[in-house]
């Protein structure tokens, strides 16, 4: 390996949280040494209400002490397999928040951003782009806050998608099918399916034709009522069509789907490793992948996925972060340094303060993230706004 010769040694470990609104939180993990070098990863879990943190601090007392050189002797170092990472969501989350803090901590040792870190590691050639372009999801604007539920309405999602383009965005994202959820009752296009249509419908009279709304599905449908749903898609003007169904539980099904669909199908949010998202592309069973850099494997999984993904399928993975600006910004370093085709998924209008979680400040202007010049992700979720907004706790 060209990038070598130092190492981390964690002796500490500590837990916070941001609250962000309703039940929403985003968790983060820091790994210490005695030195002053703290790495970081984000542990929150968008899918399943569990807590994370136990399995961490399980994982991390078999680091301690160790010299770390790699971000995969988080695996070795605890005996664990591809398998066991694959079939279990709560380690895979547990690996790839501390696999991302390792790799923080040993970019800094070395001084260079992560983004070059991940470079040099592989033998990149060139430089990568500081810029990273990115798509703005609208939805978690629209979940329910701390004074209960928001407007879902068509004319809401317009008027989300109207402040997107204001804000300079080519590309939004929905999750509009809030009243669906198979099996349905009637057979070709589920009745429950068309306030999803029209909230779709709304947006996308305001974003226009030169510029795309994706729209995610969150696995409500089933085949049938997947196959009826696409070409009413394509009328209503959607871009891509994500996780019509889980393609990682049911990846047949996708694959029907998507030999019979026009739209290109985008999904596997939860996948851990480069081994499953080359099967999946291998297997046909998406045109895109969706690896999110706190279930996959970390910002190091998430750069080599990319590359090796890249290079046989152009345009084939966009990194999927409806997270806090932690996440986003490990995968903005992975996303930078393998050449991403596609923009990168922010979740945008969560909360108005979200920038003020990191020190320095999240930039995000003109729909692009600018990285930091700092050694590492280059910011660090700031002590001001864990103690205003948040908590601290060891395990
Ligand atoms: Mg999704």
């Amino acid at each position: 390996m060209p990038i070598s010769g130092e190492w981390f040694t964690p002796t500490g470990l500590n837990f916070n949280a941001i609250h962000v609104r309703a039940k929403t939180e985003w968790v983060h993990l820091a790994l210490s040494d005695g030195n002053g070098i703290v790495g970081q990863g984000e542990i929150t879990s968008t899918q399943l209400a569990r807590d994370v943190a136990p399995v961490v601090a399980r994982l991390a007392n078999n680091l301690r002490g160790r010299r770390l050189t790699d971000d995969t002797d988080v695996i070795t170092f605890n005996n664990l397999s591809v398998e066991q990472l694959e079939e279990d969501q709560n380690l895979a989350t547990a690996v790839s928040g501390l696999r991302c803090a390792v790799a923080d901590a040993l970019s800094q040792l070395l001084q260079v951003p992560m983004v070059d870190y991940l470079r040099e590691l592989y033998d990149h050639e060139g430089k990568a782009d500081r810029r990273v372009q990115l798509y703005s999801n609208i939805n978690r604007s629209m979940l329910p806050d701390d004074n209960g539920a928001v407007d879902r309405s068509p004319d809401s999602f317009a008027e989300m998608a109207q402040r997107a383009m204001e804000d300079w965005f080519t590309t939004a994202k929905c999750a509009p099918f809030d009243e669906a959820r198979a099996p349905f009752s009637k057979t070709g296009l589920p009745r429950e399916a068309e306030m999803g249509l029209d909230r779709i419908r709304a947006a996308k009279a305001i974003i226009g034709l030169d510029r795309k709304l994706l729209v995610d599905c969150h696995s409500r449908f089933d085949l049938e009522s997947a196959l009826a749903l696409e070409p009413e898609l394509r009328q209503a003007g959607a871009g891509w069509f994500e996780e019509p169904v889980d393609p990682i539980k049911f990846p047949d099904d996708l694959r029907e789907i998507r030999n019979k669909a026009e739209l290109p199908i985008a999904g596997a949010e939860l996948g851990y490793g480069v081994g499953l998202f080359t099967k999946l592309m291998e297997d046909d069973v998406l045109d895109i992948v969706m690896p999110d850099v706190k279930f996959c494997g970390g910002p190091v999984e998430a750069y080599l996925i990319g590359r090796e993904l890249e290079a046989r399928w152009e345009g084939s993975v966009s990194m999927h972060c409806p997270s806090g600006p932690l996440s986003l910004l490990a995968s903005a370093h992975a996303t930078a340094a393998f050449g991403n085709k596609i923009p990168l998924e922010h979740a945008v209008y969560e909360v108005e303060w979200r920038h003020e979680v990191l020190e320095p400040f999240e930039n995000v202007s003109k729909g692009f993230l600018e990285l930091p010049d700092e050694p590492g992700l280059g910011a660090r979720v700031d002590p001001v706004a864990i103690a205003f907004r948040g908590r601290q706790w060891t395990e």
